[in-house]
């Protein structure tokens, strides 16, 4: 075939397949966005918007959702005496104890982050978070003592995974597992990956503020736009972010803490010195899953403004916006996060 001829059959059929393009798009349904309204999860709020072809389809994205967080809540609560993680706290030190793939893969997650952030993060910090829990509702501080020995019992290399039978066990005595820093993360990716599944081009799934959006958004804006709560002022946003496939996790003192002799403690604990952590007020992620943004928030809370920001920039694809206890008005950045930030004025 001859140059020319070929370029003119090419051109015709490129012509062809963009003549075709706007007429599928122009005959392509509405598509429609479903609010789910708020679901009890997880201790905290759960709230999802779901973008589908119809609305039956949106409804059964949101159905396929709250099945799991349900299911994650019943494996991964450590109030609940009756979840696998209760289960595992009471009897992993005697001997090895089966758990689900879900609870498996949490903890294998969560001891890559305790890696990670060196011992930062610690899904072993139990005995102490108890410890703390107790303090909050007697309203008395713990004694050094109580702290040390709490601390003891802390430590995720004593922590004995075996993937192949999928068991857990305790190298120490008196070891407890809390999931509370990294399983609402899991919970909302896996409650994403369900509403992509049951047919949804676009959603976002927020549990206690921790959030991940994907596909479309059906706003003007082709981004999906997040408020990001002020640390100083309950109902007021600090800025706003335009995120695409990504999650969000706040994690700090503003929300849950405890005034002990006029002292305010975080609900975070130093799992090394087995302290409650102090120097940030709010610490937020945006990492491209909401397990890692969520555990992510966690350690960076423990290690604080210079090593937090330290880890974050060595990390691919995730950014953080930090505000120390000190200064509430101002917040710091790593060098990637203002692509995110959206400069349009914030709504109070
Ligand atoms: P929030 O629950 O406010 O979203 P986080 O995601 O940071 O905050 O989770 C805090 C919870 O994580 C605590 O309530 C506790 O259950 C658990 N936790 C506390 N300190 C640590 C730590 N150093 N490493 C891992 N989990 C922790
Ligand atoms: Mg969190």
């Amino acid at each position: 075939m001859k140059q020319s001829t070929r370029n003119i059959l090419l051109q015709a059929v490129s012509g062809l397949m963009i003549i075709t393009l706007l007429i599928w798009q122009g005959k392509r349904p509405r598509l429609v966005e479903l609010d789910s309204g708020y679901y009890q999860t997880m201790g905290t709020l759960a709230r999802m918007l779901v973008v589908a072809p119809d609305k039956a389809t949106a409804e059964q994205a949101v159905k396929a959702a709250v099945a799991v967080f349900d299911r994650i809540e019943t494996l991964m609560s450590d109030y609940d005496p009756d979840s696998q993680i209760s289960e595992v706290n009471r009897r992993a030190f005697a001997e090895p104890v089966a758990v689900d793939a879900d609870v498996f893969d949490v903890l294998v997650a969560a001891v890559e982050y305790s890696r990670l952030s060196d011992g930062a993060f610690d899904i072993t910090v139990g005995p102490v978070v108890q410890l703390w829990r107790t303090a909050r509702n007697t309203a008395v501080a713990p004694t050094p003592e109580q702290i040390a020995d709490a601390g003891a019992k802390v430590g995720w290399r004593h922590l004995i995974l075996d993937p192949e039978h999928k068991t857990v066990r305790f190298a120490l005595e008196g070891m407890a597992l809390d999931l509370g820093g990294i399983a609402k993360g899991y919970a909302i990716d896996k409650a994403a990956e369900a509403i992509r599944q049951a047919g949804a081009v676009g959603g976002m799934v927020d549990i206690g503020g921790d959030l991940v959006c994907f596909g479309r958004s059906l706003g003007q804006n082709p981004h999906w736009l997040i408020g990001l709560q002020d640390p100083a002022a309950d109902e007021k946003h600090l800025m706003r972010l335009a995120l695409d496939d990504r999650a969000v996790a706040t994690s700090g003192d503003y929300r849950r803490f405890t005034i002990l002799n006029g002292q305010k403690y975080s609900h975070i604990v130093n799992p090394v010195t087995a302290d409650a952590a102090a120097d940030l007020s709010s610490v937020t992620i945006i990492a491209p899953t909401a397990m890692q943004a969520d555990a992510l928030a966690t350690a960076v809370s423990v290690l604080g403004p210079e090593k937090g920001m330290a880890l974050i920039e060595t990390i691919d694809d995730v950014e953080a916006i930090l505000i120390r206890s000190n200064t509430p008005n101002e917040y710091l950045t790593t060098s990637g996060a203002f692509r995110y930030i959206h400069n349009t004025p914030v709504t109070h």
